[in-house]
């Protein structure tokens, strides 16, 4: 087979050109070199790895979880005329022997084989002196505690470096946050250089973040610009669906209620009647949403934060499969954030578990927070990058911004000196000079930082607040109290003092002059 990656791609496969990064991947693997690909479902990751398997002298070993998933890939490749097999434990005698005496004869191009088969003494023995074009990993996320679907075989699959030491690696998958990923790496042993993510623009659909203020008349406006369109419209409980639909019901919506709580029959003629009919509004907790193949869901609504940016991603990416316009709105509110914040701190699981919960959630609120354009910060989560996009609600109209170094120092400086372990609520009252009980029984009447901030009303410092947090140089404490302390950036922003830029708050406008009176 010639080594030309694009040769190959038109010769074998019968397509004009690359999509996105593939190229880069096969010519990176081509020379010899490790690769962790990140990349959409659909995205087109088979090619990454089966093209490099083809350019290269010796065959592929491609470790795939589902039997089913193999055969059909081996399948399509027999017909386009690659010599492919699958290893696996539903072969007879004969057809393993058959299938050896390929393997050693080099007869094939690509083997598949799950991991539990390739870990065994006895396959690693057959395969002891086969040369290998490569070692792919596909569904690497198997392999991570952190994934969403940890397999323990793929665990054993860590010890790929030491057997096949001189054949690149590669690890495949299109769902891996910053922890999962980063365990496949250091697992599979593949460096940062190493790894390539793209694909997970959706450029049609619009984003918009707002707070939650009167959610339902929120949701209305939205619907009102949807109307006779179908979409999704997520909760976090079985009850708020419930009754969301059933209010949206009275408002002249064909809206209807799905959670995991409905027995299977309700859940199926719900289901089906998305699928079916125009203009159904489905109200529904994240039961709802896989095996959905609708390709015109015009609008995903969140009236409740996403359980991560993943899910938010994810849930959002059901909207405008058609490639037509679509739009996401999501609504949030502190309350939503505390709560999750209480849920993390007070679950059972370990520490090391909740440290990545807490992450990830700070990830969500700075998405939620962000002043710039929410496609771009929603990319970059994913190590992806786009030009601020034109098709966001702070693209098509940013917030204005505000000099808010002398706020933000009042705020860090206030819960500084008030011990670092108060929440939100009280810090304002000690900025603003409150003379309440609390404030007072802990002579924080006494501080320096009493009541300097009269400038800003309470909704203000909220805002700010929030804004801070999001930036990462405050954290609520991790006993879930809501308490409020100084990260390391937030102790180093009060040494340094460097401007800080924030989207001005919007119930009152501050301004420049008010802040540097104070
Ligand atoms: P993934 O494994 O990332 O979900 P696949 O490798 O199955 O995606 O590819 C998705 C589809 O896109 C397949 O039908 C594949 O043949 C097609 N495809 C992949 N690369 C290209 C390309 N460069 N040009 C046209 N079609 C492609
Ligand atoms: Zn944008």
């Amino acid at each position: 087979m010639a080594g030309d990656p694009l040769k190959i791609l038109r010769s074998v496969y019968g397509y004009d050109a690359f999509r996105g990064q593939q190229e880069k991947i096969i010519r990176h693997v081509i020379e010899g070199n490790n690769a962790f690909v990140l990349m959409p479902t659909g995205g087109g990751k088979s090619l990454c790895y089966q093209i490099p398997a083809l350019a290269r002298p010796g065959m592929g070993l491609v470790i795939s979880p589902l039997i089913a998933l193999m055969l059909d890939q081996v399948t399509a490749l027999g017909e386009a005329g690659v010599r492919a097999a699958a290893l696996n434990s539903d072969l007879d005698g004969e057809a393993r022997r058959a299938l050896w005496r390929q393997i050693h004869a080099g007869e094939l191009d690509l083997l598949y084989v799950a991991p539990e088969t390739l870990m065994r003494d006895a396959t690693l023995e057959g395969l002891r002196n086969v040369p290998l074009s490569l070692v792919a990993v596909d569904e690497a996320h198997c392999l991570s505690q952190w994934g969403h679907d940890f397999r323990p075989h793929y665990r054993a699959l860590a010890d790929l470096g030491q057997i096949f030491p001189a054949t690149p690696r590669m690890a495949l998958t299109a769902t891996a946050d910053t922890p999962t990923r980063a365990e496949i790496r250091s697992l599979l042993q593949i460096d940062e250089q190493d790894c390539f993510v793209a694909g997970f623009d959706r450029p049609n659909i619009r984003y918009t973040i707002t707070e939650k203020a009167d959610p339902r008349r929120q949701l209305l406006a939205f619907l009102n610009e949807h109307r006779e369109e179908s979409g999704i419209v997520y909760c976090l409980s079985k009850r708020k669906t419930e009754e969301t639909a059933e209010w949206l019901g009275e408002q002249g919506y064909e809206a209807i209620a799905y959670h995991g709580g409905m027995d299977r029959a309700a859940r199926e003629k719900a289901q089906h009647r998305f699928q079916r009919e125009d203009g159904v509004v489905v109200v529904a907790t994240i039961a709802f949403g896989m095996g959905i193949d609708k390709p015109d869901v015009r609008f995903v609504a969140h009236l409740d934060l996403p359980g991560s940016i993943e899910a938010y991603y994810q849930e959002t990416g059901r909207a405008g499969r058609d490639g037509l316009p679509a739009e996401a709105m999501m609504l949030y509110g502190m309350g939503d954030v505390m709560q999750r914040n209480r849920f993390i701190e007070e679950s059972d699981a370990p520490e090391a578990r909740k440290h990545v919960e807490r992450q990830k959630l700070d990830a969500l609120l700075g998405l939620a927070e962000t002043g710039h354009c929410r496609r771009k910060a929603l990319l970059n989560y994913f190590d992806d990058d786009c030009e601020p996009c034109g098709n966001c609600d702070t693209c098509l109209n940013p917030p204005e911004m505000f000099d808010a170094s002398i706020p933000a120092q009042m705020a860090l400086s206030c819960m500084y000196r008030s011990g670092e372990r108060f929440g939100q609520a009280h810090i304002i009252d000690i900025l603003l000079g409150s003379r309440n009980e609390k404030v007072l029984a802990n002579g924080h009447d006494k501080l320096s930082t009493y009541g300097i901030g009269k400038d800003y009303t309470r909704p203000i410092w909220r805002d700010i607040l929030r804004q801070i947090i999001a930036l990462r140089l405050i954290a609520t404490d991790s006993a879930g109290h809501g308490g409020l302390h100084l990260t390391e950036k937030g102790v180093q922003f009060l040494k340094e003092r460097p401007t800080l830029m924030l989207r001005k708050p919007r119930p009152k406008p501050v301004t420049n002059e008010s802040a540097a009176r104070s």
